[in-house]
């Protein structure tokens, strides 16, 4: 028996949870929802049942001729879970609404508060803790890459302090009303940004302190880190320690990987919808001064927090353990070494 899964909110991380979903052979997407009939629901209507998000919204569908299998209060009783991917904190008032009401497990992403959830989780970090569990928060993206880089070096080695900073992409491609034409905003101005902290909710023994810049790019975020080694490690360990883990990708300045641009060219080339599940990391940026531990990464917002979510309903029906299921996921997603 398949797991049956409703993605209530089709957006930027909605429909890449629904795609990612749809690939496994354990789980399958029951429905999706859209609040407005627009292009992105016409699309949603053509390949899953569509539902509509907000019940009082029916009428614009039928108005707009796309065809609706009902509202969000059909969906859920035909889901064993619902994975709430509508935007920050409405998750929160989903799970009252609706998800508690009926019972029903519910997977929440990284724009809503910890308190959500039984748990934060990261696939590579804490996969067990979610086993069984009714609510689970998949962290953002900025912490996604902060976890699994810094789960991948702390298994490793001894580390001590971490200091990271966020170089963030202001919002999303497709956000036309909102953004950042020219300047860099401190975001927040005081220390710390919220991104340490939320590594905390899944790596609780890591001593990190964020701080986090918005910059006018859709494309990707950038992270520099400065990681204490409390042992002797040389630029090579470090590499072949993340060379071994498929969700850390290894690029190089010397191939032509210049910039978030050339990394994004690049994944054209790869994915659909560019999508890099990967942590990018560049190896030239491995180095070490002293104590410290130097290492920048590329995160692309819209996809990292794909496959941990796949993960987190496996966990959640103990369908598979850790390792099963993260291999699972990276092969469907087609997560592997290319250099
Ligand atoms: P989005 O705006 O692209 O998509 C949200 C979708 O939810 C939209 O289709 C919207 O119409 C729909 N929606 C609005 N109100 C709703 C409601 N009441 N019920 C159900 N659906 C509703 O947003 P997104 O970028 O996909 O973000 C979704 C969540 O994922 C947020 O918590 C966000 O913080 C988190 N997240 C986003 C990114 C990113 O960079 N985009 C990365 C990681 C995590």
């Amino acid at each position: 028996m398949k797991v049956k899964v409703a993605i209530n909110g089709y957006g930027t991380i909605g429909k890449r949870v629904a795609d990612a979903v749809n690939l496994q052979d354990d789980m399958e997407v029951v429905g999706v929802t859209k609040t407005r009939p627009d292009f992105e629901a016409k699309l949603a209507s053509k390949r899953y049942p569509l539902y509509v998000a907000k019940p009082e919204n029916v009428e614009l569908f039928e108005k707009a001729g796309i065809e609706i299998q009902g509202t969000i209060e059909d969906l859920i009783p035909k889901a064993d879970i619902v994975v709430d991917c509508s935007p920050n904190k409405v998750g929160a008032e989903n799970k009252a609404k609706y998800y508690e009401k009926a019972g029903i497990k519910a997977v929440f992403q990284g724009g809503e508060k910890k308190d959500v959830a039984e748990i934060s989780f990261n696939a590579l970090a804490n996969y067990d803790m979610a086993r069984g569990k009714s609510y689970v928060r998949v962290v953002s993206c900025n912490t996604t890459g902060l976890t699994r880089l810094l789960y991948q070096l702390k298994t490793n080695f001894r580390i001590g302090r971490i200091r990271a900073t966020m170089l963030r992409r202001v919002v999303d491609p497709k956000e036309d009303k909102k953004g950042l034409v020219n300047g860099i905003v401190p975001d927040p101005v005081a220390i710390p940004s919220h991104h340490g902290p939320d590594v905390k909710t899944v790596l609780p023994d890591v001593d990190i302190v964020t701080t986090a810049f918005k910059l006018p790019t859709t494309l990707m975020h950038v992270h520099s880190l400065c990681i204490e080694l409390k042992e002797s490690v040389s630029p090579d360990d470090v590499i072949s320690v993340l060379e071994q883990e498929p969700r850390i990708m290894l690029v190089s300045a010397g191939d032509g990987f210049t910039s978030t641009a050339k990394i994004i060219e690049f994944a054209r080339e790869l994915r659909l919808r560019y999508d890099l599940f990967e942590n990018v990391v560049w190896r030239e940026s491995v180095g070490i001064d002293g104590n410290d531990l130097f290492v920048t990464q590329a995160v692309h917002q819209e996809a990292i927090v794909v496959p941990e979510n796949v993960d987190a309903i496996r966990a959640m029906f103990e369908l598979a353990d850790k390792k099963e299921s993260i291999r699972k996921t990276n092969k469907t997603l087609g997560i592997q070494k290319v250099f």
